[in-house]
Order: structure tokens, then sequence, then C-alpha cells
């Protein structure tokens, strides 16, 4: 990552102590960047009289915002950096400073993919999909890029990640000059910008986006997206200026180990439901649901509750298999870390019968 082309805009964050003289901040940095945490905390301390101290557990996202813990060291307000503000409430004051990188991709690098699978839109529009049936469901479960969402026009779905935002009017427009008809979907309450998408909600999604275009790097949200959308999806990298796409292949083999581990599910009896107590991650209404459900099918469910997740934590409970109700990425990114199969609450569903493989998958999202 080039760390020297990003800039972090503290002016808001330093007028905000300097207003409420605030004596002791706490500053949470996203992974990618704490590498300059030393550096912004010297910035802060410089120009205002307040202390900073580092939140230095892994963060991940908005989600895991600091939470009351710190007022019992005194901390007045937190300073979360590189995310945007969620629809939940962290119990603490917090100041959100957005992080923008200013490169610039060229457009050509990506056209060859757009071309290609705006042809896959268009042909999907004028054969849709037939309604699946019993016998060729799991198949179809396994093999639902570009074929189960319903569509009712073929757009490019302008999308990125939180740094490259700013990016979208322009690339708006130059992709419209280059001939694509393009939205940049507005998704619900947990996502602040147009165009924003998060590793765990896509909801700007809607059936007249035939296929997406991301801007940013990595393939953490791509991956979410086409599981999410079951759309084909272009990527275009500012940091390198490189272009790529979400194979189709590397879905189908998460799908078809998607698949391994709810069948192995089926017959397990003892299950741990993890609760995440991150503030933004939190679904107790959702575990207590799993509970229900897996004592209505004569199995044990028992509800752990944890702020960090990870096989060290878990794996030595006498149970068969977990069921995540935190992060719907733990058990998309990381099941294989674990001892024992991994599934979301979609998946036990399908594993206890009460959804059907033929509906296609159902990316685990946190509305
Ligand atoms: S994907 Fe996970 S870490 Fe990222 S915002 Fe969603 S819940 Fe948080």
């Amino acid at each position: 990552m080039d760390l020297e082309r990003h800039d972090f805009e503290l002016a808001e964050l330093v007028d905000r102590i300097k207003e409420n003289d605030t004596r002791l901040i706490a500053l949470q940095v996203p992974e990618g960047l704490k590498m300059q945490a030393l550096e912004m905390m010297d910035s802060i301390e410089t120009e205002t009289s307040a202390k900073v101290v580092l939140a230095a557990d892994p963060c991940y996202g908005a989600c895991d915002l600091v939470h009351d813990k710190m007022q019992r060291m005194g901390v007045e307000l937190v300073a979360h950096m590189g995310h945007s503000q969620m629809n939940i409430d962290s119990g603490m004051p917090t100041q959100f400073i957005p992080v923008i990188y200013d490169g610039d991709p060229e457009l050509k690098a990506v056209i060859p993919f757009l071309e290609a699978h705006r042809t896959i839109a268009r042909n999907r529009l004028e054969n849709p999909v037939e309604t699946s049936t019993d016998q060729d469901g799991r198949e179809k479960f396994e093999d639902m890029v570009g074929r189960v969402a319903p569509l009712t026009d073929s757009k490019l779905g302008l999308v990125g990640s939180i740094q490259h935002l700013h990016l979208l009017p322009n690339f708006k427009k130059r992709l419209e000059d280059a001939g694509y008809d393009v939205t940049i979907p507005v998704g619900g309450a947990r996502l602040t910008f147009p165009g924003q998408v998060l590793g765990c909600n896509y909801s700007g999604d809607d059936p007249t986006v035939g296929h997406y275009l991301f801007l940013g790097s990595g393939d953490f949200h791509p991956i979410g997206l086409v599981l999410h959308t079951g759309k084909p999806l272009a990527m275009l990298d500012p940091y390198s200026g490189e272009a790529t796409e979400m194979g189709r292949e590397r879905i189908e083999r998460i799908l078809r180990q998607r698949s391994g581990l709810i069948m192995s599910c089926m017959d397990k009896q003892r299950f741990a439901i993890l609760i995440g107590e991150k503030p933004g991650q939190m679904r107790r209404t959702l575990a207590l649901r799993m509970k229900r459900l897996l004592e209505k099918h004569g199995k044990k469910g028992y509800l752990l509750a944890l702020e960090h997740i990870g096989p060290d934590l878990i794996d030595f409970y006498p149970v068969d298999a977990y069921v995540n109700t935190a992060c719907p990425r733990i058990a998309i990114d990381d099941a294989v870390r674990y001892g024992k199969p991994l599934i979301t609450p979609y998946e036990l569903e399908v594993a206890l019968g009460e959804k059907k493989w033929e509906h296609g998958y159902q990316f685990d999202e946190i509305p």
C-alpha cells in the first residue's frame, strides 16, 4: 500500500479537541494503516494539549468501535480512522476521520472485463434463469454466479472501498463517455456513502444492476459482493492501476466448500453459537433464534460470547460445530483455520432443512 499518498484529515478532530478541551483521546486505526499510528499520535499531541492512547487491538471496521471500557481509563473521545459511521451506538463520543487515497487509475485496463460482463448481463436479461427444481438444487447452489439473481436491466454498478469513494463521480462520467449505463448504488443504514460496500453489507444492489466495477484493492469486498449478488465483477486497483475480475472458479470453489460444510453439519448434535461482543457485530436475537431452531430439531446450541474470535479460543469446547453470528466473514474467509465446521446462520438453516438449496446461496449480511 502506498502510504505516502493517503490523506488523513485530522483538522476536524483537532478543532473538536480544542473546543471541548478534551484531555485524553483513544485513537483507533485500521490494520493497514497501523504503521503510521505513532506519527498520527505525534500530530495530535503537537497540535492540541490532549494526550492520545492508541487502541492497539486489531480493528477491521466501524463495527469494532472502541466502546465504554475505555471510559474507565478516562478516555473522553474516540478518534476512529479510515471507516465511516454505522447505524450503531458504541456508548462513546466518536469522531470519524476520513482517509483518502489520491491515486487515479486509468480506465483502459478494465474495459475488456466490463465488455465481457455486460454481454453476460445482457444474455441473462434475454434468457432469464428458470426456477430450478429440487433435483438440481445443489448444483445450482454451487454454480450460481451470474445465473440466479433476477435482472431487470444490465447497468454497470460502480462501487468502491471507502478511501476511493471520492473517485466515483468522475469515474461515472468517464464510463458513461465510454458508452456504459452507470449507476452508483445507494445502500441501507449500515452504509454512509453512495457506492460504499462493506465486507458484510452490499445493500445497494438491485435488479437493474447487471454487473459491477469495484475500485479498491484486495479481494475481500469483491468476494462478498459476488457471493451476495451472483453478478460478474471487475476490479480496478487504484494503488497499482491493474485491472482484473473476480473469477467464477474462485466463487464456485468457495460455494463448494460452503456446501461441504453444510452437509457435514447435517448429522451434528452439539453446536456452539458464537456471539460477537463488538458493538456492530452483536446479533443476539439471531443467536437466540439459532438456539431455538437447534432445539426444535432435537440438538444442543451453546451460546458463546467473545470480543475476538479465533480457533485457540473455541476449538477445545466439546461441541461438533460452530454457528457464527459475529462478523459474517469469519465463517466465509477463515473456516479452514478451525478444527470443526464453522457455518453461518443461513447455512445452519439449510443443514436443518429449514431453507432449500435451490434458492441459491444466501450471503450472511448484517443490515
Ligand atoms: S465485514 Fe466484518 S469487520 Fe467488516 S464491517 Fe462487517 S462485521 Fe465489521
